[in-house]
């Protein structure tokens, strides 16, 4: 192989000749194969055409369910503080409550700080060790200080007592 050979592959968008890792594999398809075009270059239309990228999206989700399931439970592996804040976002969405938390603001403890039992990942469903985001103080919303991570156990109790 000589220097001028181009290792990698030509994005069909911006013609630029990239490394592979540029691209992603679609796992849509029976052959894996790349992308023809490159992360950069696919996050651009995204942008320019977030409508169009959010019926290609439903699309792929309508005929790849499975896949997508597979994903976002693996997602939610990866990072459980994120998938908590989404969860919190839209209640506060839907029950029109004040919203001002990032990631940082959500701290996933080892143990249930009001049961002590442990903290996990349910593997695609939830259960009673799933770690939750609770309000301290139901009348306020998912607000700076006003959540703890507690496991859903606890939350069902609480519920039970306060009604
Ligand atoms: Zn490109």
């Amino acid at each position: 192989m000589t220097d001028a050979e181009p290792i990698g592959r030509k994005c069909t968008q911006c013609g630029e000749w990239k490394d592979y890792k540029h691209f992603s594999w679609r796992s849509d398809r029976p052959n894996k194969r790349l992308t023809s075009r490159c992360h950069e270059c696919r996050q651009k239309n995204h942008h320019e055409n977030p409508e169009t990228a959010r019926i290609k999206a439903n699309e792929y989700y309508h005929n790849n369910r499975d896949v997508c399931l597979e994903r976002d439970k693996k997602r939610r592996w990866r990072n459980p503080a994120r998938c908590l804040l989404l969860g919190a976002r839209w209640r506060a969405k839907k029950y029109r409550l004040k919203f001002n938390l990032t990631e940082k603001d959500i701290v996933i403890p080892l143990f249930c700080p009001i049961l002590g039992i442990p903290l996990r990942m349910g593997e695609g469903k939830c259960h009673s060790n799933s770690p939750t985001l609770d309000r301290i103080d139901s009348r306020k919303g998912y607000v700076r200080g006003n959540v703890i991570v507690i496991s859903l156990k606890s939350k069902h109790h609480k519920k039970r007592c306060h009604s």
